[in-house]
């Protein structure tokens, strides 16, 4: 029980306190937030609460916790697992995180809290970063382009096999396999390969190439069972028949052995796990795909690149396909939007730490530690060519020696009854090493020479890898970096439709605890019953709150959600012999996503057009639904739609669906408009995914990691993700290498609904609905909100409509953007989800005054807007287009603008807010695309 003096964890989160909020509530013209709600939300999906006054599905949330209690609960969690010694290995890799890095990266808002890189003009730190990564990856595979992450080692493997489906001039459909890829990669890519009608062959690719036709070719190094195999005949075999390779390299083992790009591979791709970031029972780490030059256009993901600003100077932004699911919807190489931005920044940091011969270091250490274990093997060593995974053959004794490890605080990895598998880290020991031949019952012996080190090309030659290999240099340089871009800790984000609210320290704490970091994901269930207590509390919750019956949470986006989502729908119409259903309908004004992911799903997307005021045109959908009734498969919504309004026919939407047999999968990206008020899976919903990175407060990361559980009515619950190395899951439809993606960050998540309660939540959620209303109504008469439901009430965000500003005056929605750095501002979401607006999301976390200062700094912009308009500036002279300003470019003695000085840095005076000053001026996007540089510039470019 919270004691009287000890502050309510709602009123740290919740930004607007009573006095703020009746303020705001006078200026939308209600008298309650409740008043508020009854008039923005439609009646026949708001839930009134019970007498005991709480929201229908919250009932069985325990009682507010202080954060005191909140930290002491999981710390009880943390402590009933068991922390072993890992040496399971199969993709996961205890690793050390320089102390250095976990402070100044993992626990410091200035990274976290960033959003992904889409203004790049005040992201030129994590920027900066993102190229070191690719670089760094690059380097190690020697393949020419990288992407900035992926959300894991498995869906790189899926990503590599599309890209070589799209890239390949052959027509065949099949996919070759090696058999020794690991379970999970084999498992995401059986998923993925499924729908797209691509078949996968699985053969012992050491034989060579068998008959038959193939696109793609996968093979793995070192293999899941740690054998290496040189691939490079079978390579030139391959392209001899018209396939393309990728493989799966290990980029710690790439520091020693000839690396994929040197034996002719097409494409890279893995994990950057075991580079300084915690296992975390599974995730969140960055995964990699790194390509031919001659692929890089085929890149899914985001790819950074370096171009130049306005003065000239070089400056870095996302290249090429930035937001192109956006633009290309269906035809989108891939739907994953929110990735994995935080991991790779650490595992790139590790990497500029450690530099090229400390990570070889490491290598030779892990390799030798291998090495002691295969000399006292001896006969039972399977494969003489390993790195870090040594395989044993142990006739009938598989059980006996990891019984024997585990009694000694070590988890091996039993194959099969027959076989053991040891896998050494940067952690493991000489005492581990003997430990682990006793468990054998073997004895030491001589290492035996794998003769597996055959690299001899340098890597990591760049000066980002040579410069910060003190402690002191490193500190400078994340400090440096991090004062160049705008995150949570500078500035409120009004980024619409990604919930940019607290990330509290209380939430973040935990994440960092060995107990939970140092789980791998596929160690026995005994030693994890605190992680999952901490699962089975989240399911329920997340199904209270949403209304739903089951869900899980093994998608680590929400794109990964989606796709499960309707990987769902699909089984359910095919276990029915509903098989012809292949349609999804979507509207015009659903995210990029929706589209890709069912394109991914395999269903062919109909467009559903949007009326004048924004909502799904319901004629439109009844002729679309009569037209196609057999085949319509889903409905695709976003509610409240992506427009910003709760859509008063939805009920009906989802009935005139469900009425011809199809499903309906809402979008819940705008939760935090829902949460205590409504629930998707009572209103008509079938399946949703949550973004825990936008309603429940894990942190962007600056671009991810993220967690996009997929929530369900009961008849959909046999088909979501399984796994095949979890006991309790199922074996199919596995989305994610892990069973419990990103499992090391849902201490976030379930802390912030522990303290919030039953009672903060649905305050958050109403508090988020008036902060966006108050923006509305303060903004309207400058910039008209595009979008209003039937009472003239937004939901939780609210476009602002340019197009007829631009249109009159020339100034567009870039430059507002640009110029709201100038003021000391993010920018709202740009173009999205109609091109020439903003969409501003408060969220409930700003304060009033936060709040308010961003309107002030919108209504002076009007008036500068204005001063356009009225031709006192020309529209190509004038501190909207000039924005944003570096000091180095007011600090200049020929002065010759229209404008002042002070006017373009300090437009609402010294005194308005603490003055961030952009590091570049605007940069040329269209410069670095027809210039692709996608790795560090030589250091003479930035002279
Ligand atoms: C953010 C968002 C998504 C995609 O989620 P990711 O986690 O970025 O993959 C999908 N739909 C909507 C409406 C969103 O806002």
């Amino acid at each position: 029980m919270s004691d009287q003096h000890q502050s309510r964890f709602s009123d740290r989160h919740i930004g607007p306190d009573a006095s703020a909020v009746s303020t705001m509530l006078e200026v939308i013209g209600v008298a309650s937030l409740d008043e508020l709600a009854a008039k923005a939300l439609p009646a026949g999906i708001l839930d009134a609460l019970s007498s005991g006054g709480v929201a229908p599905g919250l009932e069985g949330l325990p009682a507010p916790a202080t954060e005191e209690e909140s930290l002491a609960e999981l710390r009880a969690l943390a402590d009933s697992n068991t922390t072993a010694v890992s040496m399971i290995g199969q993709g996961y890799f205890d690793t050390f995180t320089p102390a250095v890095l976990r402070r100044n990266i993992l626990e410091n808002p200035a990274w976290y809290t960033a959003y992904t890189p889409y203004q790049p003009e005040i992201s030129q730190g994590r920027l900066e970063v993102l190229l070191n990564f690719q670089t760094m990856v690059s380097d190690l595979t020697a393949l020419e382009v990288a992407n900035a992450s992926m959300l894991d080692e498995g869906t790189a493997a899926a990503e590599a096999m599309t890209l070589m489906h799209r890239a390949t001039k052959s027509k065949a459909n099949r996919l070759l396999v090696d058999t020794d890829v690991y379970a999970q990669t084999a498992a995401v890519l059986a998923t993925r390969a499924e729908p797209l009608g691509i078949e996968i062959v699985t053969a012992d690719l050491r034989q060579g190439l068998p008959e038959g036709e193939f696109f793609g070719v996968i093979v793995q190094l070192p293999g899941a069972s740690g054998r290496v195999v040189d691939w490079a005949s079978l390579v030139s075999d391959s392209h001899e028949r018209g396939a393309l390779v990728a493989v799966g390299a290990d980029l710690l083992a790439l520091t020693v052995i000839t690396p994929p790009g040197e034996i002719g591979a097409d494409v890279a791709f893995g994990t950057s796990q075991r580079f300084g970031v915690p296992m975390g029972f599974g995730g969140p780490h960055a995964g990699y795909l790194a390509v031919h030059a001659k692929h890089a256009r085929q890149l899914p993901g985001r790819l950074v690149g370096v171009s130049v600003d306005a003065d000239g100077a070089p400056a870095y932004r996302l290249a090429l396909q930035t937001r192109e699911q956006h633009i290309r919807r269906d035809k989108a190489t891939s739907n994953i939007c929110t990735a994995q931005v935080l991991l790779a920044v650490m595992a790139a940091m590790y990497a500029s730490y450690h530099g090229a011969q400390g990570l070889t270091a490491i290598a030779r250490r892990v390799h030798g530690h291998a090495s002691a274990i295969a000399g006292a093997l001896g006969d039972a060593l399977v494969h003489d060519k390993y790195f870090d995974t040594v395989l044993a053959r142990v006739p009938g004794r598989a059980d006996a020696v990891v019984a024997a490890a585990k009694a000694k605080g070590i988890n091996l990895w039993r194959v099969d009854a027959d076989h053991v598998s040891v896998s050494c880290d940067e952690a493991t020991t000489d005492a581990h090493v003997a430990a682990v031949v006793e468990a054998f019952g073997v004895s030491a012996a001589e290492p035996v020479s794998a003769g597996i080190v055959t690299r001899t090309s340098d890597f990591l030659t760049h000066p980002a890898f040579n410069k910060y290999r003190t402690e002191t240099e490193m500190m400078r340089y994340l400090r440096a970096l991090a004062d160049k871009d705008i995150a949570l800790d500078r500035s409120m984000i009004p980024l619409g439709s990604c919930t940019m609210k607290l990330n509290a320290a209380a939430e973040m704490e935990p994440i960092t605890w060995p107990e939970f970091g140092r789980q791998h994901p596929f160690a026995p269930a005994s030693d994890n019953p605190g992680l999952r207590q901490l699962i089975a509390d989240l399911q329920d919750w997340l199904t209270g709150i949403t209304g739903y019956d089951q869900i899980s949470l093994q998608p680590n986006a929400g794109s990964q959600g989606e796709y499960a989502g309707l990987l769902a729908i699909k089984a359910y119409h095919v276990s029915r012999g509903d098989t012809d259903r292949d349609l999804c309908l979507i509207p015009s004004s659903a995210h990029g996503t929706n589209a890709a992911s069912a394109a991914l799903a395999g269903m062919r997307v109909v467009v559903v057009a949007c009326r004048e005021n924004g909502d799904v045109d319901l004629d439109d959908l009844r002729t679309k639904i009569a037209e196609h009734a057999d085949r319509v498969a889903a409905l695709m919504i976003t509610y409240p739609s992506t427009h910003g309004v709760y859509e008063h026919d939805v009920a009906d939407i989802c009935a005139a669906v469900h009425d011809v047999g199809g499903q309906v999968y809402v979008d819940g990206a705008n939760l935090n408009a829902l949460v205590g008020l409504a629930r998707p899976g009572r209103f008509g919903g079938d399946v949703s995914h949550l973004n825990l990175h936008k309603t429940f407060c894990i942190p962007h990361g600056g671009g991810g990691p993220g967690v996009g559980p997929v929530a369900v009515r009961s008849h959909l619950a046999p088909f979501l993700p399984g796994h095949p190395l979890a006991d309790e899951l199922p074996d199919e439809h596995t989305v994610s290498s892990a069973p419990y993606g990103s499992a090391s960050i849902l201490p976030i998540t379930w802390a912030y609904i522990r303290m919030m309660g039953a009672e903060g939540l649905r305050a958050a959620t109403l508090t988020a609905i008036a902060s966006a209303n108050y923006v509305a109504r303060r903004l309207d008469e400058y910039y008209p909100v595009l979008y209003t439901g039937e009472n003239g009430m937004v939901a939780h965000e609210c476009i602002l409509d340019l197009r007829g500003i631009t249109k009159a005056t020339g100034v567009t929605v870039d430059d507002v953007a640009k110029r709201l750095a100038d003021y000391g501002f993010h920018a709202p979401t740009m173009s999205f989800p109609v091109a020439g607006t903003l969409m501003v999301e408060p969220t409930e976390s700003e304060s009033l005054a936060e709040v308010d200062a961003f309107c002030d700094a919108m209504i002076a912009i009007r008036a500068e807007i204005d001063r356009v308009g009225s031709g006192e500036w020309s529209v190509d002279d004038n501190p909207l287009r000039g924005a944003p300003h570096t000091a180095e470019c007011l600090l200049v003695t020929d002065w010759d603008h229209p404008y002042t000085r002070e006017q373009a840095a300090y437009p609402l005076g010294k005194g308005f807010r603490p003055k961030v000053w952009p590091p570049v001026r605007r940069i040329d996007g269209a410069y670095g695309d027809r210039n692709l540089v996608c790795s560090c510039p030589p250091v003479e470019a930035f002279a």
